[in-house]
């Protein structure tokens, strides 16, 4: 399920760019975003609330700000997400006060949403660049999933299960990643953020001006 009620995203339009990252749970994008993280100091993650359980090594705020339904469901009553939606069962949301102070403060954001989420910003702001980060194949995702040891056997399947819907909706994004070597599928990832930084609609035009003054 999607999010209905949210706020006007595009208000949030700040200098900084949004970069929305989706994928099958198990292919690897929080394992690329964290590195991307590290290696540019111009990014934030948008860091999320949820309903789910942390999991072992996660950190409130940091990795997800935990919260219960009833909470959750108080923030979409009063408008306070840029998208949510319900993934694998728990609730996912993006708060639009934080893109607003982030995009403000001239970060560019990586946002690690579901595909609903990033269709529901898709329709309020489409100048952010949406990224899809595939697996080599089903086989790889489970295993991956399966090595991480985070997730019971029940919810394994139900995350290989929604990966099949997920993928089938990749032609909604400008670019796709087959995250196979991670060292390959990060500097592609690297690449698309930095060629989205070069591109003249993104320059400094202030700057360029007071070049020829
Ligand atoms: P997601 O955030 O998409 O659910 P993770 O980043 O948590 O996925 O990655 C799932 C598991 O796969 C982690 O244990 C991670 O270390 C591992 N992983 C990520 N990328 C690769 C890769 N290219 N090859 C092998 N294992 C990988
Ligand atoms: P996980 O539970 O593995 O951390 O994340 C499960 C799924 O929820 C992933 O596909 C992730 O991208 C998505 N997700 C995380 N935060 C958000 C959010 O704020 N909004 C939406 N729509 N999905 C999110």
């Amino acid at each position: 399920m999607a999010g209905t009620k949210t706020g006007k995203a595009g208000k949030f339009a700040g200098k900084g760019i949004l970069f929305v990252i989706s994928a099958p749970s198990g292919a690897g994008k929080t394992t690329l975003c964290h590195k991307l993280l590290k290696k540019m100091p111009g990014l934030r993650l948008s860091v999320s609330y949820t309903t789910r359980e942390p999991r072992k090594g996660e950190a409130n705020d940091v990795d997800y700000t935990f919260v219960t339904k009833r909470k959750f469901m108080g923030m979409i009553e009063r408008g306070e997400f840029a998208e949510w939606a319900t993934v694998h069962g728990n609730l996912y949301g993006t708060s639009m006060k934080r893109l607003k102070k982030l995009t403000a403060e001239g970060y560019d954001i990586i946002l690690d949403i579901d595909t609903h989420g990033a269709m529901q910003l898709k329709s309020n702001y489409e100048n952010a660049v949406y990224i899809f980060i595939l697996p080599p194949s089903i086989d790889a995702l489970e295993k991956r999933l399966v090595n991480r040891k985070t997730e019971s056997e029940d919810t394994i399947a139900r995350r290989l299960d929604n990966a099949k819907t997920e993928i089938a909706s990749y032609r909604n994004y400008d670019y796709i990643i087959i995250n196979d070597r991670l060292d390959k599928a990060y500097r592609e990832l690297e690449s698309i953020i930095i060629a989205t930084k070069l591109r003249t609609e993104n320059a400094d035009h202030k700057w360029i001006k007071n070049l020829t003054n």
